[in-house]
Parts: structure tokens; C-alpha cells; sequence
């Protein structure tokens, strides 16, 4: 029996191609007219002015926090339930301090939550938002897209707005999800906020190896990010450097891979909505799982399907009798807040992230992945989960 994997690349003949182009060009490195064109197909697609291309998705977040102007001290509101890259590159990294917020019914930051702590917790003053107790100011939030999810934008931007927060957009996993209604239709994640990252690792809905992107509704900003992530060379040809910069950029073979899967986004994401409607007919509902809902008034890149499992079923045990069966799943993410030394820093509204964290497991969603796999796995998950009635 083949193995299924969870996510894997779906490359073809076209990057061979183009990669191939590239190497025999002999521009393989940081340097290269590929980045040029994957940069500006990358910002068309998102009708943005500018995206600056990068080595990684921890890297364009890490760019957006030093664009945002994130000072040592200062306080960021941050998801608990999220991968550690959405919280370590905007604070740790930048000697700024998390406060941790559970999620809402999308898996993204909870709106309530973050609206209570502004509201309780700090207090405005003339040029911003400070936390009460600690006396630190919160300049801002991150709101990751979770699984191709769309955080509640509405009311999150209104939320910054109002206590004056930054806000910088985690979209590493939602590449393609928009608003198809209300106050952001046509808006697409990443978009709506100062300044939005995506990633291009191995298992995003597309990749380039290694890779990601900045992108920004303030024009220096994208260019400070391109400037930071190029050694902050100001004279080329003397080396001179006006600031601390960093090597972060992308390379031109895995910008000649970017744009031939970027032309096949729309592609994927049709796969995506094929097999995520194929799992929710056979088990949405079914001895009380759940096929977690992407939110209404969006096309989402249902880029992770989140199967939620009834109370009591043993999640690691489904997992590995899964595996036995060559189906790799996983659970979501152990909450960061319980991690590192982030167990000093203050978490509020945390009881449905912690049931969320017991209770979902990812199931197979690669952009390959064809009917006949995806029946696999239905039918092995109805041969482990227990019929109760
Ligand atoms: C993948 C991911 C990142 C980091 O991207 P890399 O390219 O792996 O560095 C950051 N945040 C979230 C939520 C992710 O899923």
C-alpha cells in the first residue's frame, strides 16, 4: 500500500525546466532577473505595489517586525495556537515580549480576547497603547491566517485601529484566501494589515524549497524590508552599510520554481476544495466528528483540512494506527505559550485553544492527492474512530 502523505511539493515538468534554464544561466545565486519577475508576478497576484522576496518565511517575518519598528521591551499580541515562527521572530528575536491570546472558532487569534486585554489591561496615552501592569508598550499584533483560514479581519482591524496597534499579517499558510463579501471583498490575506509574510516551504501550497515573502501597504516599508534583507548595503560597489542588516534573500533558482507554481496556484487550490468537500461529505458530522468550517464570506486556500475528533477518542493512538496504515496525519500545534520561556509571559482566553490543541489532528491535503487516497483515509478513519451508538 502506497504511503499518503500529509503535504507534500507538487512540482512538475515546468520547474525542471526553468530550473534548468536558471542553472545553465549561471545566475543560481542571490542575484538574478528570475527574483525580479517572481516578486512583481507575486505582487500582481496580490494587487500589491511590491513584494520583496525572501529565504524564508521566518525571515519575511522576521523582516516585518524590524520594518514595523518593534523597539526592545515593547509588548506584542500574539496567537497562542500558531506555528512558533508567528511569535519568535517578533519578539525574541527582537527583545520585544509576547502577550498570548487563545483563538476563535476559525483557529485564529480571538477577537473578544484581544479586544478584553486592550480594554482591562492597558491603557492609552499620548503616543500609544501600555500594558497597566508592566508598563511596557504594546505597539502590536500579529494575527496568523491558520490553515488558509481568515483571521476576523473586520474586527481585528478595527480593534488596531482604535489602541493604535501595528498590525502585521502571518499569511504563511493562506496564500489565496480572500473576501469575497463585506467591508475587505476582493482583499486578500496578507494584505489588509501594515505589513503581511508568506512562506514558500515545502509543505505550503506552494513552495520554493525555501523561500518567502514581504509585502506592504506602506511603500518604504517594502523597501526597507528589501534594503534589511540585502546586508543594508547602502554603496554597493564601496560596501558601505547604514544600518544592522541581514542576509535574507532568495535565491534565483528558487525564484524560477516560484512563478511556475505560482501559475499553478489557482490550480492547487481547486485540488484543495475538491478533497476538503470529498472529507466533509463522508465524515463532517459522523460519530460526532467534525471538518472544521473556513470562515463565511471568504474563498479560502483550504490549505490544511482540520478533522476534530469527539470527545475521548485518543488522538496519538488514532494517529499511529493511522500511520500503521501509511497515512500520515498530526496533531496541531502544542501552544507556544507552554514553550521555551514563554511560560512567564501572560496568556489570556485560553480554554478553546487548549481544547483544539487535544482535539484536532491534520489529514492528508497535499495538492496531489488524488480521490482514490482521499477514500483511503475516510475509510480508514471510519474503521478507527468508534461507533458510539
Ligand atoms: C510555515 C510557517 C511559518 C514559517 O515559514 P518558514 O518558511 O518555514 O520559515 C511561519 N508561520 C506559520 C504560521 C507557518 O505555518
Amino acid at each position: 500500500m502506497a504511503f499518503i502523505p500529509l503535504s507534500v511539493p507538487n512540482v512538475g515538468a515546468e520547474e525542471t525546466e526553468k530550473v534548468a534554464q536558471a542553472v545553465t544561466s549561471s545566475w543560481v545565486s542571490t542575484g538574478g532577473q528570475l527574483i525580479n519577475d517572481f516578486e512583481e508576478a507575486f505582487a500582481s497576484y496580490l494587487h500589491m505595489p511590491r513584494a520583496v522576496a525572501c529565504n524564508s518565511g521566518s525571515s519575511a517575518l522576521h523582516l516585518a517586525a524590524l520594518v514595523s519598528g518593534i523597539q526592545r521591551g515593547d509588548e506584542v499580541i500574539v496567537p497562542t495556537l500558531t506555528f512558533i515562527a508567528a511569535v519568535n521572530p517578533v519578539t525574541r528575536y527582537m527583545g520585544a515580549e509576547p502577550v498570548f491570546i487563545g483563538c476563535d472558532d476559525s483557529l485564529c487569534i480571538d477577537p473578544d480576547a484581544v479586544e478584553e486585554f486592550c480594554f482591562q489591561y492597558c491603557e492609552m496615552r499620548e503616543n500609544g497603547l501600555y500594558n497597566k501592569s508592566t508598563g511596557a508598550r504594546v505597539r502590536a499584533m500579529v494575527v496568523v491566517h491558520v490553515f488558509g483560514n481568515m483571521a476576523d479581519m473586520e474586527r481585528l482591524m478595527k480593534i488596531a485601529h482604535r489602541y493604535g496597534l501595528l498590525v502585521i499579517e502571518d499569511a504563511t499558510e493562506a496564500l489565496g484566501t480572500r473576501y469575497t463579501q463585506g467591508a475587505y471583498e476582493g482583499k486578500y490575506a496578507g494584505t489588509i494589515g501594515d505589513v503581511g509574510c508568506f512562506s514558500f516551504n515545502g509543505n505550503k501550497i506552494i513552495t520554493t524549497g525555501a523561500g518567502g515573502m514581504v509585502v506592504s501597504n506602506h511603500p518604504d516599508w517594502a523597501e526597507h524590508a528589501k534594503h534589511l534583507s540585502t546586508q543594508a548595503k547602502a554603496d554597493v560597489l564601496q560596501f558601505l552599510h547604514d544600518e544592522v542588516g541581514y542576509n535574507y534573500r532568495m535565491t534565483n533558482l528558487q525564484a524560477a520554481m516560484g512563478l511556475c507554481q505560482l501559475a499553478k496556484l489557482e490550480k492547487f487550490i481547486a485540488t484543495k476544495e475538491e478533497n476538503y468537500d470529498h472529507y466533509k461529505r463522508a465524515l463532517d458530522g459522523v460519530r460526532g466528528m467534525k471538518i472544521l468550517p473556513f470562515r463565511e464570506g471568504t474563498r479560502s486556500n483550504k490549505w490544511f483540512y482540520s478533522l476534530y475528533l469527539p470527545e475521548g477518542v485518543d488522538r496519538d493512538g488514532l494517529m499511529e494506527a493511522l500511520n500503521q496504515r501509511q497515512i500520515q496525519t498530526r496533531p496541531i500545534w502544542a501552544l507556544i505559550h507552554q514553550q521555551c520561556d514563554y511560560g512567564r509571559n501572560a496568556a489570556y482566553a485560553l480554554a478553546r485553544a487548549l481544547d483544539y490543541r487535544k482535539r484536532i489532528i491534520n489529514i492528508p491535503c497535499s495538492t496531489n492527492l488524488t480521490a482514490e487516497e482521499c477514500g483511503r483515509v475516510i475509510t480508514a478513519i471510519l474503521d478507527l474512530v468508534p461507533n458510539k451508538e
